[in-house]
C-alpha cells in the first residue's frame, strides 16, 4: 500500500482482515486437487466441505444449497442466466439502480431474445414501489425478480422481504445481491423466502476472487466441465479462498453487533462533518439510520460550487474514495444510479461516495471532509 493513505473505499473492497490470511496459509501451500481421492485430496476436500457447512449454518441453509463461485460478478450471473433456463422464466422484473453486474447480464438476456425485461419504479432514494412490482407480479406471475439488498453506490437499503413475500404469493422467483451486505450478518435465508443470493468475500474482509451462490432449488451450471460442486459449478475449486472466506463470514457473524455500532457512529459523525464543513452537500439515497448502509455516505456537491476534480483533490491528500460516476474511470459516463434518481449528469459527475469498515475513524472522516471543503475554497488547488 502506498504510505499515508487515508481508506474509505470500503463498499470497493475491505482490507483482507490478517487473521484471514493467516487461515487461508495452508491451503496456499498445500499440494493436492480436493477432487483427488487420495489423502492429500481428502485433506481439501474436508476443509472444502467444512467451509460450505460454515457458511451454510450462518445462513440457515443446508450445505448442497451453496455453491462457490470467482465472486459476486460470477454469481450474479448464474443465478440470473440459469435460472432463466432451468425454470424456463421469459420475463426478469428488475430494479434499475442494481450493480452491473446484474444490469449488463438482463441486458444480454434480452439482445438474445431469451427474455424480456421490465425496470420496477423507484423513489427519489432508489427504494422500488412495492406497489408497482405487484402491478408486474400480476401480467407476469411467473417472472424471476432482481432487487438487491442495499446499494453499492448510495446505501440505500431494498424492502427485501416485502419483495421476497409478494413473490411468493404470486408465485414469482426473487434473486437479491447480498454483496454489500453479507458482512452486516444481516442474511438468514431460513426466515426470509428469497430463492438467490449473492455474495463476495472482499467485502467482508475476506480474499478477492471468491463468493458464492445460495439457491433454493438446483440450477443448471454457469460453467461447464468437471463435476465439482455437486455438478453445479465446473473447475477445481479456489480452496484457500473458500476457507478464508468462510472464516471471514463466521467472524463477521459473531461480531454483526459491534460491527453496526462502529459503522453506525462513524455515519452519524460523516452527516454532521458533512452539515457543518460542508452545508452545501446533497445526499444521494437515503438519509435516515434506519434506511441506508451504515457504512456507505454518497453526497454530491452543486455544480457551481465544486469543480470536476474533487476526487483528485481527495486522491492528492491521501484519501481513497470513490467518485460513483464512472467518469472518475475515463468513461466520461454519469452513475447510472444517480441517472436513475433523477440527478442531472453535472451534479452526478460531482457525487462522492465515502464508505468505511472496522480502519475507520473520525479522523479520516475529517480529513475527506475537511478536504473537500478546502478545494470549495480554491478549487484550482
Ligand atoms: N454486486 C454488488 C452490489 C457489488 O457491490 C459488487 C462489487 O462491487 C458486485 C456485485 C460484484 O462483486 P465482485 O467484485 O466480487 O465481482
Amino acid at each position: 500500500m502506498p504510505p499515508r493513505i487515508v481508506y474509505l473505499d470500503y463498499a470497493a473492497s475491505a482490507p483482507l482482515d490478517p487473521e484471514v490470511l493467516e487461515v487461508m496459509r495452508p491451503y496456499l501451500e498445500a499440494v493436492g486437487n480436493p477432487s483427488s481421492t487420495h489423502a492429500a485430496g481428502r485433506f481439501l476436500r474436508t476443509a472444502l466441505e467444512e467451509a460450505r457447512q460454515t457458511i451454510a449454518d450462518l445462513l440457515g441453509a443446508a450445505p448442497g444449497e451453496i455453491v462457490f463461485t470467482s465472486g459476486g460478478t460470477e454469481a450474479d450471473n448464474h443465478a440470473l442466466r440459469k435460472a432463466i433456463d432451468t425454470f424456463n422464466i421469459s420475463t426478469i422484473l428488475f430494479n434499475p439502480t442494481e450493480h452491473h453486474a446484474v444490469l449488463h447480464t438482463i441486458e444480454d438476456l434480452v439482445h438474445q431474445g431469451k427474455i424480456e425485461a421490465h425496470p420496477i419504479a423507484i423513489d427519489t432514494y432508489g427504494r422500488i414501489n412495492l406497489n408497482h412490482l405487484e402491478e408486474l407480479l400480476k401480467k407476469h406471475p411467473k417472472a424471476l425478480v432482481s432487487v438487491m439488498y442495499a446499494n453499492n453506490e448510495i446505501g440505500t437499503l431494498q424492502p427485501v422481504r416485502e419483495i421476497a413475500a409478494l413473490c411468493q404469493q404470486y408465485g414469482a422467483l426473487y434473486h437479491c445481491d447480498t454483496v454489500q451486505v453479507m458482512g452486516l450478518g444481516w442474511v438468514r435465508v431460513d426466515e426470509w423466502p428469497v430463492d438467490f443470493i449473492a455474495a463476495s468475500a472482499h467485502k467482508f474482509y475476506g480474499p478477492k476472487g471468491v463468493g458464492f451462490i445460495y439457491r433454493r432449488r438446483p440450477i443448471k451450471s454457469l460453467i461447464t466441465g468437471g463435476a465439482q460442486e455437486r455438478g453445479q459449478r465446473a473447475g477445481t475449486e479456489n480452496i484457500a479462498s473458500i476457507v478464508g472466506m468462510a472464516f471471514a463470514l463466521q467472524k463477521a457473524y459473531k461480531q454483526k453487533h459491534a460491527y453496526l455500532k462502529h459503522l453506525s457512529t462513524l455515519k452519524a459523525e460523516a452527516l454532521s462533518l458533512l452539515q457543518s464543513l460542508l452545508p452545501e452537500a446533497r445526499i444521494n439515497g437515503d438519509p435516515s439510520p434506519g434506511g441506508s448502509h451504515p457504512g456507505i455516505l454518497n453526497f454530491y456537491l452543486p455544480p457551481e460550487k465544486a469543480d470536476d476534480l474533487l476526487l483528485v483533490h481527495l486522491d492528492l491528500a491521501g484519501v481513497c474514495a470513490s467518485g460513483t460516476s464512472a467518469c472518475a474511470s475515463g468513461s466520461g459516463h454519469p452513475s447510472h444510479v444517480l441517472e436513475a434518481l433523477g440527478l442531472p449528469a453535472e451534479a452526478a459527475m460531482r457525487a462522492i461516495r465515502l464508505s468505511w469498515g472496522w480502519g475507520s475513524e473520525k479522523t479520516h472522516l475529517e480529513l475527506a471532509i475537511q478536504t473537500l471543503r478546502q478545494s470549495l475554497l480554491s478549487p484550482t488547488a
